[in-house]
């Protein structure tokens, strides 16, 4: 099973909940961690993970010998990310703009742009004791997360519990790391902005065709308009976790809070139940 955990927005507790998850279940489950918030990874600052491989992740991008080049413009045109211009007699490709799709050198009626490869960054993989634990670094200054990401997912397993740290907010990276998962947890908190990026990883959620409920973290903190909009639209809150002052501390630490404070571990399998029995009800569903 694949449970990727997002937000709508960042410091709302995704990682808290990965890293827990990941050691609640460890002792019942074949379960990996795939850390795909390559911007900035920091779930291994909770598992301390033993990394034993790394590799290089590259894109194609356009490489012009003008000296055959007649100007005509056609490789700005079909490019959809402007990631290639032609003024006047320079062609001027932009590799951090590039998605590598191959438009412009394909199109090009002179073929004179050919391919080469930019490195854009790293994934990692090792174990954090039985946990598998794989992440992905997008170097800094680049902005194409999407090709981390799908490097960083190929490797979940087919069996177990795969669970996907997503990056925060509902952009591309976000529908790359969350398309194919069987559920999706929303991490949220009980506060105005909360809401307003809640309803949008619904959205987003929801056009995927992905189910999704709801970990509601520090509870207390503001009212209740995050529980009414959740009833409203039928999402359930499948866990809460109150404001607390230990909980804040040791997150701080970077100490995982299944590990801190062992007594959440119970809440954290029964929230995998839960999530289990959403996802089996519904694949046995007749209207699927
Ligand atoms: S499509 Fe080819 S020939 Fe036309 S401007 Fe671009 S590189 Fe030059
Ligand atoms: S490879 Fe695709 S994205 Fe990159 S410059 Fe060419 S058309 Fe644009």
């Amino acid at each position: 099973m694949i449970i990727s955990i997002a937000s709508g927005k960042g410091g709302t507790g995704k990682t808290l909940v990965a890293t827990s998850l990941a050691l609640a279940l460890n002792e019942l489950e074949h379960v990996q961690l795939l850390d795909c918030d390559v911007e900035e990874p920091n779930d291994h600052l909770f598992l301390e993970p033993e990394i034993i491989g790394s590799r290089a992740v590259s894109i194609q991008v356009p490489s012009v010998d003008e000296t055959g080049c007649t100007y005509c413009g056609e490789c700005a045109r079909v490019c959809a990310y402007n990631a290639i211009a032609v003024l006047g007699n320079r062609v001027l490709p932009f590799p951090q703009l590039c998605h590598g799709c191959g438009a412009c050198s394909y199109l090009c009626p002179e073929k004179v742009i050919t391919e080469e490869s930019r490195e854009i960054g790293v994934v990692e993989w090792g174990h954090s004791g039985i946990i598998g634990f794989v992440h992905g670094h997008l170097t800094v200054g680049e902005a194409m997360a999407p090709p981390i990401i799908r490097q960083v997912k190929s490797y979940a397993i087919n069996h177990g519990v795969d669970i996907i740290d997503v990056p925060p907010g509902t952009s591309c990276p976000v529908v790359e790391a969350v398309k194919g998962s069987d559920f999706c947890l929303l991490v949220t908190e009980p506060t105005s902005f909360g809401l307003n990026d809640l309803a949008l990883a619904v959205q987003t959620v929801s056009q995927l065709g992905i189910p999704c409920g709801i970990v509601l973290n520090r509870a207390g903190v503001g009212g209740n308009e995050v529980e009414q909009y959740l009833m409203e639209k039928n999402i359930p809150i499948l866990l809460t976790i109150p404001l607390d002052i230990e909980i804040a501390r040791l997150y701080s630490r970077g100490i995982p809070l299944v590990t801190g404070m062992p007594q959440w571990r119970a809440s954290f399998l029964q929230l995998f139940d839960k999530v289990t029995d959403i996802v089996h009800e519904r694949n046995s569903s007749p209207e699927r």
